[in-house]
């Protein structure tokens, strides 16, 4: 971010998210920007809700969180748990539907650990949305697995409705229990496949993706293949690979780095294993026929849409947001699916 900040600092600049909080000095002495405090977002936005492109509407639902991950630097400037009042919440997703939002997306730092400051739970809220009536899904946001154990049987149990979307951020970072306590993330591997395999069993054609860090101060080579295992195990669907990097103050920017040749191979190493499952995900998809509804526009005169599981489908024809119909998946392009529409009263394939 500081050069990207140093590339455009003779332009007007406005800087968000945790960052200027934390290292406000360091921006400054590049530029001169106009400083958004995260908090002031959603009240700029005028309430917990604020409409995204397309048929997007975006609830942030809780700021902060309940880790002490080690190498975070997100909760010195979001600091502990807050979480957003359900009838807010409620209201934020009943006024995005009326203004046509179709996907809501629940965002947080931890969105499993909503309302565990206040002796609420997700599902429960989860469960409240889904009484909303109209036609719309949520895509819940990011799960701390930690988060995530303590509420998986409703939680899964909340997924059986329409109107959530079969998609699961769960960030697990590394499929080491040794690399997994030195981040201090609160969950050891074995959990993260439990709660993969709880939704999975469930939910077979479920979309989970996940967040990796590589290369964290001390991993061997051993435990860089157990990253890979579980990542096998898990067939994560979309995966965040950050090359580990120090954050100041944190409690890991005291450890030793790896060369940094090694954090880039092993995330080449990641990449390609991601890549080889995505496709196989996609793959099982082609040739058969699912709903979809129509959420945003990426190019004139094609349309993405998605699928019950979040699937990016798209369709090479001008289509309104918020369209609804079915179609046959017909090609994988690995970050999207291409799709023909199925002409109402169409064949099923
Ligand atoms: S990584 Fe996520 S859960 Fe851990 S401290 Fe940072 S914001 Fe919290």
């Amino acid at each position: 971010m500081l050069r990207r900040l140093t590339l455009f600092a003779d332009r007007d600049l406005y800087v968000t998210g945790c960052m200027p909080i934390v290292q406000m000095d360091r921006i400054c002495s590049i530029c001169t920007p106009h400083i958004i405090h995260p908090d002031e977002i959603a009240s700029r936005a005028d309430g917990v809700g604020t409409r995204g492109a397309g048929a997007i509407g975006v609830v942030q639902v809780a700021s902060g969180c309940l880790g002490r991950c080690s190498y975070c630097i997100t909760r010195f400037a979001r600091g502990r748990l807050v979480s957003a009042p359900r009838e807010a919440i409620l209201d934020a997703v009943r006024g995005l539907v009326a203004e046509g939002a179709y996907e809501i997306q629940l965002t947080g730092q931890d969105v499993a650990a909503w309302g565990l400051d206040r002796g609420e739970s997700l599902p429960e809220l989860l469960l409240d949305i889904a009484e909303i009536p109209g036609k719309f899904a949520v895509r819940p946001g990011m799960m701390n697995p930690a988060a995530v154990l303590g509420i998986l049987e409703p939680l899964v149990d909340a997924y059986e409705s329409d109107k959530i979307f079969r998609f699961l951020h769960l960030p697990v970072q590394s499929g080491s229990d040794a690399v997994l306590e030195r981040m201090q993330r609160g969950y050891r591997a074995a959990d993260v496949v439990r709660i993969v395999d709880t939704f999975r069993e469930r939910f077979p054609d479920m979309m989970i993706s996940s967040d990796f860090i590589t290369g964290f101060p001390g991993e061997t080579d051993e435990e860089f293949s157990q990253t890979l295992d579980l990542l096998r195990r898990a067939a994560f669907v979309k995966v965040n690979i950050t090359r580990y990097s120090r954050r100041p103050g944190t409690p890991a920017a005291a450890l030793k780095d790896l060369p940094e040749r090694i954090r880039k191979d092993r995330s080449r190493m990641l990449l390609a294993e991601t890549n080889r499952i995505y496709d196989a995900y996609n793959e099982r998809w082609l040739g058969r026929e699912t709903p979809i509804v129509a959420t945003e526009k990426n190019a004139p005169g094609s349309t993405v849409c998605r699928n019950s599981c979040y699937l990016n489908v798209v369709v090479d024809e001008d289509l309104p947001f918020g369209f609804s119909g079915r179609a046959v998946i017909t090609g994988n392009r690995r970050h999207y699916v291409t799709a023909k529409l199925v002409p109402p009263g169409g064949e099923k394939v």
